[in-house]
């Protein structure tokens, strides 16, 4: 039997200030040659001290999956061009 695994909300410290980081949501920026992603609500760990930022390690894995993909559409409108 599997079983599926529950979710545990991550606690998260600052390494600067050893506090625990509040979970909140930023705006994630991707440059890249001849276009910017801009993403809205991405979760963040943030500092309630130095005000710190961590993104969630899941998050900017899904993230960079996703701008794989979308480079290939770019190049293929920038061939296209
Ligand atoms: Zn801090």
């Amino acid at each position: 039997m599997k079983r599926e695994p529950e979710r545990i909300e991550k606690k998260m410290k600052c390494e600067e200030c050893c506090l625990e980081m509040k979970k909140s949501s930023s705006i994630y920026v991707i440059e890249r040659q001849g276009y910017r992603l801009l993403l809205n609500n991405v979760p963040v760990y943030v500092c309630p001290q130095c005000g710190a930022k961590y993104f969630d390690e899941d998050e900017v894995e899904a993230i960079r999956l996703m701008v794989e993909h979308l480079e290939l559409d770019v190049s293929r409108i920038a061939l296209a061009g």
